[in-house]
């Protein structure tokens, strides 16, 4: 005999988001898409200092980056017109020790859960402004600042390591 199923057990109920069961490499684009915070700290201009070799985070984002927003004008082409855009992977979420703590790829990729304001938590896209994670509204574009000004707009945001939201 069969033990006849519980109607109250929806299958799959239970079930952890993707994010928690499928690796990195095996997540379907729109999956690893879906990682990104859109937070746009990533397209903060960083410097190197030169004594500790310690990398320092500007306020001053990509030419391509809209300060109002916090998002890329021009995603789909930001490659050919940044060379030195970097194409997230896999590897890069495991080694980049200047993506921010909050950086959705890198949290998945420790095995840390996502924060509370992420979207796919909370599905709302503005969520990480709001919380003063992304950049919309903090930052000034290259496009306005001097390449020798850049040490004047030095923050010291990578390494506080809390910012707002949490898990
Ligand atoms: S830092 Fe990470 S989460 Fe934020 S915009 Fe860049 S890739 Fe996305």
């Amino acid at each position: 005999m069969t033990r006849v199923a519980d109607p109250n057990q929806v299958e799959g109920a239970e079930t952890a988001p993707f994010y928690e069961r499928i690796a990195l490499e095996a997540m379907s684009p729109s999956q690893w898409e879906s990682l990104c915070d859109g937070c746009g700290r990533c397209c903060l201009i960083r410097l190197e200092d030169d004594e500790t070799g310690a990398t320092l985070e500007t306020c001053v984002a990509c030419k391509l980056l809209d300060p109002a927003t916090g998002r890329c004008s021009d995603y789909a082409n930001r490659f050919a017109r940044v060379p030195g855009c970097l194409q997230m992977t896999p590897e890069r979420a495991r080694r980049l020790s200047w993506l921010p703590e909050t950086c959705g790829y890198r949290l998945v990729a420790r095995g840390e859960p996502l924060p509370d304001w992420h979207p796919l938590r909370c599905g709302d896209p503005d969520r990480v402004h709001e919380v003063g994670v992304g950049v919309a509204g903090q930052v000034v574009s290259e496009r306005d600042v001097h390449d020798d000004d850049l040490e004047l707009f030095v923050t010291d945001r990578l390494d506080d390591g809390d910012f707002g939201g949490g898990a």
